[in-house]
């Protein structure tokens, strides 16, 4: 049992969810390229290259230490074959061509851009692609193609909202989230989640979780979101929930869960954001997304919504690998036993699958 203690001391984990991942990236040289290739891979939805690329680099980024030559990859899980050959090339060369080349490549660009847009997917992408269209004023400039309210919303406001969220938007949009929920439900909850808990400064959006103490009385908030002040809202949509009593988990990896939710656009007025720069327009448009959760199910709600995607995708994982239990935004169910594990904290859920509990900001895999 020493022995074991030691071994676990010094081996990585082939599981994100056994590491311990900060922000501190110490191989962001060679983690910046890799994820450049799992994107791509996903383009060309490559899932079983994406999977490699994205293990490789979860890895890299959970090191305390930078990798300086070949040999110290030894004893590293997940360092197939793709992997290892862009190390070596960043290693000799300080970048990688392969990298370099797909940088430059036509349909990857155009893919990268388009998918940026807000309600934008791969097959919109790749139609517009195919059509020759290589550029956002090309789309926006063509006579017949049709585009959906959401698309519409994403093209408008695109500048805003690919320059990314900062904290202090985060925080500002947050005071106005509560104050519309407690307007409805005076002790409802409203908890950031997403990236910006892993303690990430910047954003693509921001993602809140709404609980409410006494169950059901959370169902109706989202039907008011029309009610928030004259002109915040930009664009939204409103998500009704699918859930089923007592559903088990069905496929490993979904992602997609059943809760009722809001994506939203909100206009975001500078006033409110504390040390913002004096812009050429005193408003920035925000991509905000609302989640309605029962109180039973609020610890995994929030464990699914804190990420990172890998993070998550390797507790799903672990789970239904090492522990024979299917976990997903709702609930966690025990095979063996064939119950359902109840849970009220994040805490009891890592313990439910004896793992030792990682907080929030060593969860960016
Ligand atoms: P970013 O800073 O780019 O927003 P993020 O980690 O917050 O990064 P999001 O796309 O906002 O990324 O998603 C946050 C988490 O919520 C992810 O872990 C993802 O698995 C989960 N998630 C996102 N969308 C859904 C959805 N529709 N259904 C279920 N879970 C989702
Ligand atoms: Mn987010
Ligand atoms: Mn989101």
């Amino acid at each position: 049992n020493k022995t074991m203690e030691k071994i676990s001391l010094f081996t990585i984990s082939q599981y994100a969810c056994q590491r311990r991942t900060t922000l501190n990236n110490k191989n962001k040289i060679f983690t910046d390229a890799l994820e450049i290739l799992a994107e791509n891979c996903e383009f060309n939805e490559n899932e079983r290259s994406y999977v490699v690329f994205a293990r490789a680099t979860s890895v890299l980024k959970s090191l305390p230490y930078a990798i300086s030559s070949m040999t110290m990859l030894e004893g590293l899980p997940n360092m197939e074959v793709q992997p290892r050959a862009i190390i070596e090339e960043i290693l000799e060369d300080g970048k990688s061509s392969t990298v370099e080349s797909l940088l430059c490549d036509e349909r990857y660009k155009a893919t990268k851009l388009f998918t940026s847009i807000f309600g934008v997917g791969l097959k919109t992408a790749d139609r517009w692609y195919r059509l020759g269209f290589r550029t956002l004023e090309e789309v926006q400039a063509a006579k017949d193609l049709k585009f959906t309210k959401m698309q519409k919303a994403g093209l408008m406001y695109c500048e805003d909202i690919s320059s990314f969220v900062n904290k202090a938007e985060a925080h500002a949009v947050g005071q106005i989230i509560e104050k519309f929920v407690h307007k409805c439900v005076p002790n409802a909850t409203v908890t950031l989640t997403g990236g910006f808990r892993r303690g990430k400064e910047i954003g693509h959006d921001v993602d809140f979780l709404i609980t409410c103490p006494e169950e059901g009385k959370e169902e109706g908030i989202l039907h008011k979101v029309h009610s928030l002040p004259q002109g915040l809202l930009l664009y939204y949509d409103i998500i009704e929930s699918t859930m089923e009593k007592n559903k088990i988990p069905s496929k490993q990896y979904d992602v997609m869960d059943k809760f009722q939710k809001c994506f939203m656009i909100l206009k975001l007025n500078n006033t409110l954001v504390q040390n913002s720069d004096l812009n050429f327009k005193d408003w920035k448009a925000i991509r905000v997304d609302l989640v309605i959760v029962p109180i039973q199910q609020y610890a995994y709600a929030l464990l699914g919504w804190s990420g990172s995607r890998h993070f998550e995708r390797d507790l799903r994982r672990f789970s239904y690998h090492e522990k024979r239990m299917n976990l997903d935004n709702h609930v966690l169910y025990d095979k063996t036993k064939k119950v359902f594990l109840t849970a009220k904290t994040e805490e009891e859920i890592f313990a439910h699958l004896g793992l030792e509990y990682i907080e929030p900001w060593e969860r960016n895999a």
